[in-house]
């Protein structure tokens, strides 16, 4: 194992030396672009970055909010961030964009698209893709390569156009073009990391990255292919790349690194990702980059049951897909331990409920509902299992069981801004609209967006007053809590 690895190493160092020197793919020729150190961000600086950040990142990018997507990469980028070292702040984010990219924003915002997620061959790929990004905010690097000064305009604008630098697409709208015309070209070039802060994130992520189990040869393999295969065609770097330079010392350094680690200890690796593909795919009903032919029975089942679900179905249609419903209870019944089963199973009873479907489900729901409660008790965290619990406890008619399952990881956990717009969802169904408007406002704190939390929490006292929801205490509660931050904002642009 350890001479193929030298081997192909070798190879494709060969390939890669014989690439022109203009070819966007830097060698080890790379010019030093990693000015020197610059001042580092005071905290508060840095939070506020972030959360300007994190805003424009809901605001002006397609955010995926598939819970099971969510979960799947907040799962293994807090694991890994658990073994930084650190106990800093850390939030994961997925964006919905074909480009292979992945990004460190301020105050440990990370972003992952889902290209990426597509392109990676195994959970070890994508985990080390996150554990170098980690590494890059455990490092400093974002803060050490570009130093904001109030001269640069607003907290806002200037996180506005980082987000749009690192994330790689411009929103067409005339005021990121204006800023993107002359400061946006020339911070592209700033944030290019440098050869030797790529080194240390590869040093660092390496390490992380065994830790916490997974195969420590998954970077260097990575990103030696992805270099390796968009050699030849210079307009077709994935994005990554650019702001993530590949070298060959880069890739050496990276293999010997993986080379003197122990054997795993506990390997973590999942069989997820095929799955997590797959609803990737059928969101945009392409499944194209699928290897259909080696999935087993089971992925299978959960692949024909995706389909029907996104499908526009007829009633006989739906009454047909009642088999692929009985695979799918017997995969979930068999996984266990694998809770994306039983949450498909749970959207599927869904979808049959809502079409008023007159199939029999009575033990699909039992079982589901057996197992869920089960899931939930080994991963209250897990944002997809909290959510199809509750959705299956309301088609059930428990309404007061579901509201109370999603409020216990509401206050707690990674995962409490989708908790509470869930939790607003439920009450809106319910036709209880200070109490929708209240949890918007908690959903809000947890994104630190104080202007739009002010707004909600007033809608719900105005609502409440009319209509009499009886949930004053919960108002008063929620206003004394956050005074002062609400109070703080009213100096500051208002968001709409
Ligand atoms: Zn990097």
């Amino acid at each position: 194992m350890k001479r193929f690895r030298q081997a192909t190493l070798a190879i494709m160092i060969g390939s890669l030396a014989a690439i022109n020197s203009s070819s966007a793919i830097a060698l080890d020729n790379l010019p030093d672009l990693g000015a020197p150190d610059l001042v580092e961000y005071d905290r508060q600086t840095e939070e506020r970055l972030g959360r300007a950040f994190t805003e424009s990142l809901m605001t002006q990018f397609d955010l995926q909010e598939d819970p099971e997507i969510l979960n799947y990469i907040r799962q293994i980028g807090y694991k890994i961030a658990g073994n930084s070292g650190q106990n800093r702040n850390f939030d994961f984010y997925v964006i919905r964009n074909n480009t292979i990219n992945a990004f460190a924003g301020p105050n440990g915002v990370i972003g992952v698209h889902t290209g990426l997620i597509e392109t990676v061959h195994s959970e070890s790929e994508l985990a080390s893709v996150i554990a170098h990004e980690i590494a890059h905010v455990t490092q400093q690097h974002l803060s050490r390569t570009y130093e904001y000064n109030s001269t640069q305009g607003s907290i806002t604008s200037f996180a506005t156009l980082l987000a749009a630098v690192l994330v790689g697409i411009y929103n067409p709208n005339a005021g990121m073009a204006a800023l993107m015309g002359g400061m946006g070209m020339n911070m592209q070039d700033q944030l290019k990391n440098s050869r030797q802060h790529e080194q240390e994130a590869d040093n660092v992520g390496i390490q992380i990255l065994h830790e916490s189990g997974y195969d420590p040869h998954a970077m260097g393999d990575f990103f030696g292919r992805l270099a390796k295969s968009s050699q030849f065609n210079a307009h077709q770097v994935p994005e990554i790349l650019r702001t993530h330079p590949v070298t060959l010392s880069r890739l050496a350094a990276a293999e010997n690194r993986a080379q003197v680690m122990p054997p795993l200890k506990v390997p973590v690796e999942s069989n997820d990702l095929i799955l997590i593909k797959m609803r990737i795919a059928a969101e945009k009903e392409d499944f194209s980059k699928l290897e259909i032919k080696s999935l087993t029975a089971s992925e299978q089942c959960y692949l024909h049951n995706l389909q029907e679900l996104n499908r526009k179905q007829t009633e006989k249609q739906l009454r047909q897909s009642r088999a692929q419903l009985d695979c799918l209870l017997r995969e979930a019944s068999e996984n266990t331990m694998q809770p994306l089963y039983n949450t498909l199973l749970i959207e599927r009873i869904k979808q049959f409920k809502e079409r008023n479907s007159n199939a029999d489900l009575k033990q699909p729901i039992s079982e589901a509902l057996k197992l869920i409660s089960y899931q939930q008790e080994l991963w209250p965290n897990n944002l997809a299992v909290q959510l199809r619990h509750a959705q299956l406890l309301e088609l059930t008619g428990e309404y007061q069981k579901a509201m109370q399952v999603l409020a216990d990881g509401s206050e707690k956990g990674h995962n409490q801004y989708q908790i509470n717009n869930y939790l607003a969802q439920f009450a809106r169904e319910q036709n209880k609209e200070a109490l929708a408007n209240y949890y918007q406002a908690r959903a809000q704190v947890f994104v630190g967006n104080y202007a739009r939390a002010r707004h909600f929490i007033d809608e719900a006292k105005r609502i409440n007053n009319q209509r009499n929801e009886g949930i004053d205490k919960q108002i008063d509660f929620f206003n004394a809590k956050y005074t002062q931050n609400l109070q703080e904002n009213d100096q500051k642009e208002v968001i709409q």
